[in-house]
């Protein structure tokens, strides 16, 4: 039921493009004249000359006149359609339709690209794009035209032999009917195998981007393996829906025989009465073939249709998914100045609907004040991520606010929110876009004089120097190019190109070798400058001057203060830098 009505759905996202190009799909809509005229109104013509040949009466010239011109005219009615058709048509909706997927997919949370493969979100974008052109195919190329055409075919034998006419009619529309429910009773096979390669595709797809990690532990052999056993699931509801597909085609051609012996049986009779003319029955004769064409059409026509709207229901879904995290109806215009964070009495669990599943944060309360830096340090697991989640509204609290400059996060636009926070993510990934605009992605309107400096900033600019392409250098998918500390310079000049008053950053120089650090480390101290910010580091040195040091362990703050305060606590803090100090003596 629930397939019935995304189906519909489906039907209902396509239909609309049709009205949004009238005049195109009136032109598409000439394929059921076009296909009448050519293949059914001319050979009635040539039938009539036939029939004056055949009782030895002088053949009316016009008659001959009459079919070329309907042949004409159909070719010419079938032009116009192609052209509105294939040219136009199908090829604005289509693109209409990519546009729709990503304006979409974008507008998903944080948590919804966590959970899904991109590799399946990929194609299934693909197929809800193409899917539009088997669509409009089937419905205008393959039943338009031949509609028209049969029913045109029909009324001509009805009003020429009422009987057979109206026999071959009533065959027919059973004919059809039981086409269309063999189709539609091989629906849901051909789903669950649709389903099934989706999740091989999704698999295929987190292999391949992890096709380094396979390397490094010598595991292809066993990947291989386990990709074959999804494979061959999805081989067998193939094998399954085929086997449908195969028993169905065998139906209609019992089904095509019975209406051609019909035509063949009850024609010769009817000659044998005088109820109709040799010539009569021979256009029945060609009649009966597209007739019988039509049953094999209407089967390809439901399967194509059955196969898209199956290839289009994961994307149908999506479509119709609400994000989990929306703008409010009315926003209020952002506020957000100086960043003054505050989160209060904040309570936060991923997973908060199983009961065992205990919150990550309760209770949290953390004030910042604006233009105070805050490092923020604890143990990996204590929920150090989460909190610059939250503040980005990545996720939303389940319980508490979270503020800034005063105003709650969730009554501004997310586009403000986020305009107004440079961040860097504790494993960022890049564009496989150059350099150059993966650094000026901060800031689209910044010149290459400020990508570069933000570059020498990030203590980027030496080694992008010296690649080959230079700023112009692509990053492979992901940043895959380019080594993990490469990587975070590269996010931190984006960072620090992007104007905002608020700067998170989540273990930004965790890749970088000391050196290199110290030198970021001035970079960072001038971007901090005036602004906000929240730093997260695992180093300690890195935060060793911040304004304040917060540690979190599992989701409390359990310690607060200035570097030599928490040192002088000689709690976990002081113990983990005495730890990472090794023996050196604090400046
Ligand atoms: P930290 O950054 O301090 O190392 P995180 O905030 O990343 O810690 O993670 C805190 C806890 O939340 C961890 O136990 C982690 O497994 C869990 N967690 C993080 N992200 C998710 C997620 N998207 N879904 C479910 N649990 C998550
Ligand atoms: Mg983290």
């Amino acid at each position: 039921m629930a397939e019935t009505s995304t189906n519909l759905q489906t039907i209902k996202i396509y239909t609309s493009y049709w009205r949004k190009y009238p005049g195109t799909i009136a032109g598409c809509m000439l394929i059921g004249p076009a296909y009448a005229l050519q293949v059914i109104v001319s050979p009635l013509f040539i039938a009539k000359a036939l029939g004056q040949l055949v009782n030895h009466q002088p053949i009316n010239n016009n008659y001959l006149w009459y079919a070329g011109l309907t042949m004409l005219g159909g070719a010419i009615l079938q032009y116009v359609s192609d052209h509105g058709f294939i040219m136009r048509f199908c090829n604005f909706v289509t693109r209409d339709l990519y546009n729709v997927t990503i304006t979409h997919l974008l507008r998903q949370e944080y948590g919804f690209f966590a959970n899904s493969f991109s590799g399946s979100l990929v194609a299934q974008a693909n197929r809800f794009a193409k899917g539009y052109e088997a669509f409009s195919d089937a419905v205008f190329l393959e039943s338009l035209g031949l509609l028209c055409g049969v029913l045109v075919a029909l009324g001509v034998m009805i009003y020429y032999n009422p009987l057979l006419g109206s026999a071959v009619a009533l065959l027919w529309a059973v004919s059809i009917a039981i086409v269309a429910y063999l189709a539609i009773r091989r629906m849901p096979v051909r789903r669950a195998a649709v389903a099934k390669e989706s999740q091989q595709t999704g698999e295929l797809a987190d292999v391949i981007s992890n096709a380094v990690t396979v390397k490094t532990f010598a595991q292809e052999a066993e990947e291989e393996r386990r990709y074959d056993l999804t494979n061959l699931v999805r081989s067998k509801y193939y094998y399954r829906s085929w086997g449908r597909a195969v028993n169905n085609a065998f139906a209609i051609n019992l089904l095509c025989i019975a209406l051609q012996l019909l035509v063949f049986i009850g024609g010769i009779m009817a000659v044998r009465h005088g109820t109709l003319s040799i010539a009569m029955f021979l256009l029945f004769q060609v009649y009966i073939l597209r007739v019988i064409d039509s049953l094999g059409k209407a089967a390809m026509v439901v399967r194509k249709l059955e196969g898209t709207l199956g290839d289009t229901q994961e994307m149908t879904v999506l479509l119709g998914r609400q994000s989990q995290i929306v703008d409010p109806e009315h926003p209020e215009p952002s506020k957000i100045a100086k960043g003054a964070i505050a989160l209060t009495n904040v309570t936060f669990g991923y997973d908060l609907h199983s009961k065992n599943s205990p919150a990550l944060l309760k209770n949290f309360n953390l004030h910042i004040e604006p233009g105070e830096r805050v490092g923020l340090v604890g143990p990996s697991g204590g929920g150090k991520t989460t909190l610059t989640k939250l503040m980005l509204r990545f996720n939303d609290v389940q319980d508490g606010i979270i503020t800034i400059d005063g105003q709650d996060i969730r009554v501004i636009r997310q586009d403000d929110l986020h305009n107004a926070i440079s961040y860097v993510p504790q494993e960022p990934l890049l564009f496989h876009r150059s350099i150059r605009e993966n650094i000026g992605y901060g800031d689209t309107a910044a010149s290459e004089a400020a990508i570069i400096t933000a570059a020498k900033q990030a203590h980027a600019h030496e080694f992008i120097s010296s690649l080959p392409n230079g700023y112009d250098t692509l990053v492979g998918e992901r940043g895959i190019k380019l080594s993990g500390g490469q990587r975070q310079r590269i996010a931190i000049a984006r960072a620090m190109i992007k104007k905002a008053p608020i700067l998170v950053l989540d273990e930004a120089t965790s890749a970088l070798d000391s050196e290199s650090e110290i030198y970021i480390q001035d970079g960072l101290w001038k971007l901090m400058q005036g602004k906000t910010a929240l730093v997260i580091a695992h180093r300690l040195s890195t935060i060793q001057k911040m304004d304040r040091i917060v540690v979190l362990d599992n989701g409390r703050i359990t310690e607060t203060g200035t570097h030599k305060q928490l040192v002088a606590k000689k709690r976990l803090y002081a113990r983990l830098w005495t730890h990472q100090s090794g023996g050196f003596l604090e400046e």
